[in-house]
């Protein structure tokens, strides 16, 4: 059962600042090679947390309504 939302960073706007790690309530952002931030959408339950706490505004949240589960 997954959450109706989830969150995805750009990487190109990124700056590594790792602020949405300590944030997320789920583990699911880790930052890739200490280049950008990676978010497992699996995992994320779309909670918007990162997205609000992003200096760099690079997190948005999207609706899963394109999948059926
Ligand atoms: S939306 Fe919430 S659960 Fe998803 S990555 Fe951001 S802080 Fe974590
Ligand atoms: S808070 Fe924003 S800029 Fe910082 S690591 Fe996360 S996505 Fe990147």
């Amino acid at each position: 059962m997954k959450s109706k939302k989830y969150a995805q960073a750009d990487k190109a706007e990124c700056v590594a600042c790792g602020a949405c790690i300590k944030e997320c309530p789920r583990n699911a952002i880790e930052i890739w090679e200490g280049s950008y931030a990676i978010i497992n959408a699996d995992v994320c339950v779309g909670c918007g947390k990162c997205a609000s706490i992003c200096p760099a505004g690079s997190i948005e949240v999207y609706a899963r309504e394109d999948e059926d589960e």
